[in-house]
């Protein structure tokens, strides 16, 4: 929950400059930026008189203290206090904590694994969790230790007959870590919240996970900048692509932003839970178009870990809209399955 992939529409016009100029705003824009989760959001609201930037502000960050109470490793939350409950006997979580879980576990078996949120351990024994900054690789012995308290079978997630849901751990050490889909979690909520007060024209962006609907302040589609890796590490910024999401909820998954370097290896903060290790491999980026941000950003994450070729496979056998960034020949190359094929027109 920490970096900032999707470039919003906004930065578009820096790029189609004379576009913006001739189509000047028809629709009145409500905008709030900010901070939240160790990232950064932005949300627009258009053609409306139902919210004003105070209350717009007030309603995200209801949204996201939501996500937060609930998953966060690094502010006070259920998971965090799940995490230090270092014992196996049943503990109590929230309705809303229950269902994340349960829709991360579903998104994590599709992918046999690849995104698996019992990752904790093998996130903290690399340095990027809360505790640490990564700096060198833990020994194989360590990380095999770590392993057997990784999988989806190291805990339980039981109801009682009232309904009330219990975490159960297999060993006290168990840790999960739900943080790689928290944007996804923060922009639908905020996205339900906006629909619920009536609102149909908006565009809400938490780091690299994005809801909209509707139309801009021009009356067009909205349209969503995929990150350039190379220019983001260069100069901070760039865009390697442009797609219009149709309505439907879009998120990237980088290994750009957040790594290491050692011996000429770069470390990303994305884990294979296979391996235990980060991933090296040459793929840097897989952008996930869905229903909800909570399912495209579970997918991106472990499409990631997949790497291009495997991921590209599994979205064609599954009839997913996914757009991989690649490093070949020492350039950067694209590829896409069948799905995401209309996000890459605009109306
Ligand atoms: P990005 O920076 O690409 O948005 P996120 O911050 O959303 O990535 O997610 C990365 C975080 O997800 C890591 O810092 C770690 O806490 C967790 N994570 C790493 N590998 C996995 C994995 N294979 N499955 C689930 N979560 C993971
Ligand atoms: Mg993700």
């Amino acid at each position: 929950m920490k970096s900032f992939k999707l470039a919003l529409l906004l930065s578009l016009c820096v790029i189609t400059v004379s576009a913006c100029q001739k189509d000047a705003p028809k629709q009145n824009v409500v905008n709030v930026q900010g901070q939240t989760m160790g990232t950064y959001y932005s949300v627009s609201v258009f053609g409306q008189d139902k919210l004003d930037a105070e209350s717009l502000e007030a309603e995200a960050n209801k949204a996201f203290s939501q996500v937060i109470n609930a998953i966060s490793t690094f502010d006070d939350s259920e998971i965090l206090r799940f995490n230090n409950f270092k014992s196996t006997e049943p503990f109590a979580i929230s309705p809303y904590l229950a269902s994340v879980i349960e829709e991360s576990r579903r998104e994590s078996l599709r992918l046999g694994g690849a995104m698996d949120f019992t990752v904790g351990p093998l996130v903290d024994l690399w340095g990027f969790g809360p505790k640490a900054k990564p700096t060198v690789s833990p020994t194989q012995e360590q990380i095999d230790a770590a392993k057997k308290l990784v999988g989806l079978d190291k805990y339980e997630l039981r109801r009682d007959a009232l309904g009330n849901a219990y975490l159960v751990k297999t060993n006290p050490d168990v840790r999960l870590d739900l943080s790689t889909i928290g944007e996804g979690l923060g922009a639908d909520l905020l996205a339900s919240r906006l629909q619920e007060l009536g609102i149909t024209n908006y565009i809400v962006s938490v780091a690299g996970a994005s809801r909209s609907l509707g139309y801009n302040a021009s009356n067009k589609e909205f349209k969503i900048g995929i990150e350039d890796p190379d220019l983001v590490m260069k100069q901070g910024s760039g865009i390697y692509s442009v797609i219009c999401p149709h309505g439907q909820a879009v998120s990237t998954a980088g290994s750009y932003r957040n790594y290491f370097e050692e011996n000429g290896l770069r470390y990303s903060h994305i884990i294979d839970p296979t391996t235990g290790k980060p991933i090296t491999h040459k793929t840097v980026s897989v952008t996930v178009v869905g229903d909800t941000a909570a399912k495209t950003d579970a997918l991106d994450t472990g499409l990631l870990v997949l790497g291009k070729d495997e991921a590209i496979k599994w979205a064609q056998r599954n009839d997913e809209a996914i757009y991989v960034i690649y490093v070949e020949d020492g350039k950067l190359k694209a590829a896409h399955s069948r799905a995401f094929e209309k996000y890459l027109k605009c109306q």
